[in-house]
């Protein structure tokens, strides 16, 4: 008998569409296990199981300036450690003789291809291949994707987009974080999206810094009418108040228009990050992390999704998914049923999709109730089923009049709006978007005339650029056209922003990891270090046009219109040239975090102090040069300074020593690394 072999990402994977396809025997070899049944062997990886390796793998080990940049002849495929009885498996069941077909039921996506493709490559394996492409994990869409499913090869391109990002990546990435490790004698970390995302937040809190605020003052009526004319000073103020008091106000006009505030948009998963920060202060990478088990749980459909919409075979899916929402809120379905969904082109729109649609329930959201979920995930399906209901309801529909006052020749404007329907709103999550039901008590008709009861001055100040917080972040990584100012490129990159949906909240962590950016509440703040840094790089290592023109670049890939060597060849040239203009820069101030001692001898890169000694910043496992501070032969610790002149020297004179038998010396010592050890030998007594 054949098999046909599934591979899908996760184990929780496997066991849903093994169910589904009467892959019912468990077999387990060592902890690792598989299922097997009806002709299929089901299995998976556990994400990503291979990588293209570090400089070191390739024989980059010497942390050197004249081994920038660092390109690979060629990439290879390296396993991760601590998957090896997962790796043994999967090669067994690949080379299997009665496996004649192999499955990618990794998730449809860049990353889940690329997971695919290592293991498949690494293997040698020439099966054909098969792509089970699905955008949730119900049985339903299981069924039917596995009697769909398409040939791998359809998914070259995506493969070549996201293998070529990866080796672009890793060439930029390794290149410029070792250059400027060295350059500044310090671990830094650069990256082709990372680094310019770091440049918007720095260049935000520099405007906040350099902002002064200024006072103004407004004149309002107890009406609400404020007096068209903001002043500089109270004074000025003053007179308006005092010029108007006791006098007739005449209503000039009053212009009166029925509105429109639409439904929100479907959730993509940058939105559904957003409005998560907005309401919960979740942060981005939560986010992703509880929708994607939500989409494991079946609840919510695949979330590492750009489009906010659904195509129009999905009519009829998403009426039955309302349907199982009943029980979620009866009133809110009932009402919703009775009055007639609202699917329409702010729903549906086939051309607005591209690998997968919107994040929406799926139809087993019945089951939401019986299940146990963690409080962020409670929040995450909470806010997906509200904006799918909001966005079938009707639109927020109210009145709004515009009246313009005049009196002793001064002009007050003010504006009402009445709800007429409330739609959507009635549900609205944002308390932005809250309806505030403004009611004066009278209403004015053109030519009324009036005597305002009190006039005040109100003081206000001129309000800084607000720090950005992951919502706003996000907005802007998603909308990067909006910060070029070159109209053409702008345009050119207007669909594609800066990393992808499934990558933005990952580099936000990586950022605050490396000490550029802080998490405060909700707001996120570059430290001294990280605008410092930001200050140091040449625009072509931080600016946002270059890796958004790239980003672009990736698109045409995945679309076959592009190519690989190409786009890889321009990075090159790009951080070749920043390798070199570095080079030649006479001064430069080394922009640190920690102190560092000096240089280390074995491989070049920064020696830092720490509580128990002095060590190599590559790590125990990649140098392993390490010197304890305490030495029983001279009674006390070493001093950073004295350290620092033995790694530049390879000699120390030690004052102020006591030997064990309470003698007072100082002596003259040398650094003798055994290749293992790294001692301080005595050479000589010195002179007092
Ligand atoms: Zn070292």
């Amino acid at each position: 008998m054949n098999y046909r072999l599934i591979v899908s990402e996760k184990p929780s994977v496997s066991a849903s569409i093994a169910y589904c396809i009467g892959a019912t025997e468990k077999i387990s070899e060592g902890n690792s296990f598989y299922w097997q049944g009806n002709g299929y062997i089901v299995t998976n990886a556990l994400g990503h199981l291979f990588g293209i390796g570090m400089p070191d793998d390739y024989g980059f080990e010497k942390w050197e300036l004249d081994t920038l940049p660092i390109i690979p002849q060629e990439f290879k495929l390296f396993p991760l450690k601590g998957y090896g009885e997962q790796i043994k498996m999967l090669k067994n069941l690949i080379n299997r003789d009665d496996v004649t077909e192999v499955i990618n039921a990794c998730d449809a996506g860049r990353e889940g291809e690329c997971i695919f493709r290592y293991i498949y490559n690494y293997f040698g394996c020439t099966k054909p291949v098969k792509r089970l492409w699905i955008s949730s994990l119900t049985d339903e869409s299981i069924r039917q994707g596995m009697a769909n499913l398409l040939d791998g090869s359809e998914f070259d391109n995506l493969f070549s987009a996201g293998f070529v990002r990866a080796k672009a990546d890793w060439i930029m990435g390794m290149s410029l974080s070792r250059l400027y490790s060295i350059l500044n004698n310090d671990r830094h970390r650069v990256g082709r999206v990372k680094t310019p995302v770091l440049n918007i937040i720095a260049s935000r809190d520099e405007a906040i810094a350099a902002f002064t605020k200024k006072p103004f003052y407004k004149v309002i009526l107890d009406n609400g009418a404020e007096c068209e004319t903001i002043f500089d000073t109270a004074e000025q103020a003053k007179n308006i108040c005092e010029k108007c008091s006791g006098k007739i106000f005449t209503v000039m006009s009053a212009k009166s228009e029925r509105k429109k505030e639409n439904r929100p948009l479907l959730h993509s998963l940058t939105s559904l990050q957003r409005e998560a920060n907005d309401i919960y202060g979740m942060t981005a990478a939560d986010t992703l992390k509880a929708a994607q088990s939500l989409y494991e749980k079946k609840l919510i459909t695949y979330p590492r999704t750009d489009s906010n919409y659904l195509s129009d075979d999905m009519i009829t899916l998403a009426e039955s998914i309302v349907k199982c929402l009943s029980n979620y809120d009866s009133d809110r379905v009932s009402r919703l049923l009775a009055d007639g969904m609202n699917i329409d082109s702010r729903v549906i729109d086939n051309d607005k999709i591209s690998d997968h649609h919107a994040i929406i329930p799926t139809n087993l959201i019945g089951r939401l109730g019986d299940m146990s979920l963690s409080e962020d995930e409670k929040n995450i399906v909470g806010l997906v089923i509200n904006r799918f209901l909001c966005t079938l309801d009707k639109p927020y529909i109210f009145n709004e009049i515009k009246y313009e006052f005049t009196c002793e020749g001064e002009v007050f404007k003010l504006t009402v709006k009445t709800p007429e329907q409330l739609g959507w709103k009635r549900y609205s999550v944002s308390e932005k978007d809250k309806v505030s039901e403004k009611n004066i008590a009278e209403d004015y008709s053109e030519n009324d005339t009036f005597i305002a009861k009190n006039i005040s001055v109100k003081q206000g100040e001129t309000q800084p650029p607000k720090r950005f917080t992951e919502s706003s972040l996000l907005a802007v990584m998603e909308n990067i056209d909006r910060l070029i100012p070159d109209k053409a490129l702008s345009e050119f990159v207007k669909d594609r922003g800066l990393g992808t949906p499934a990558t933005r909240a990952a580099i936000i962590e990586e950022l605050i990891a490396a000490g550029y950016i802080e998490r405060k509440n909700k707001q996120l703040i570059s430290t001294e270090y990280g605008r410092k840094f930001a200050a140091s790089l040449p625009d072509n290592v931080k600016s946002a046009e270059l890796t958004a023109r790239w980003e672009q670049a990736l698109s045409d890939i995945e679309r076959g219109v592009g190519s690989s060597e190409n786009l890889l060849s321009e990075i090159i040239k790009n951080v070749s040239d920043i390798v070199s203009f570095e080079k030649s820069r006479d001064s430069r101030s080394k922009v640190t975090r920690v102190q560092t001692v000096g240089v280390c001898p074995r491989c070049g890169k920064p020696v830092v102090e720490n509580s128990k000694g002095f060590s190599c910043s590559a790590g125990r496992e990649n140098c392993g040069f390490f010197i304890f501070k305490s030495d029983k032969r001279i009674g006390r610790n070493y001093t950073a300074a004295e350290i620092s002149e033995l790694l530049r020297t390879g000699r120390v004179t030690l004052k102020n020593c006591v030997s064990s038998n309470g003698k007072k010396y100082s002596a003259v010592f040398s650094l003798d690394d055994t290749g293992k050890y790294v001692n301080l030998r005595f050479e000589r007594f010195a002179n007092k």
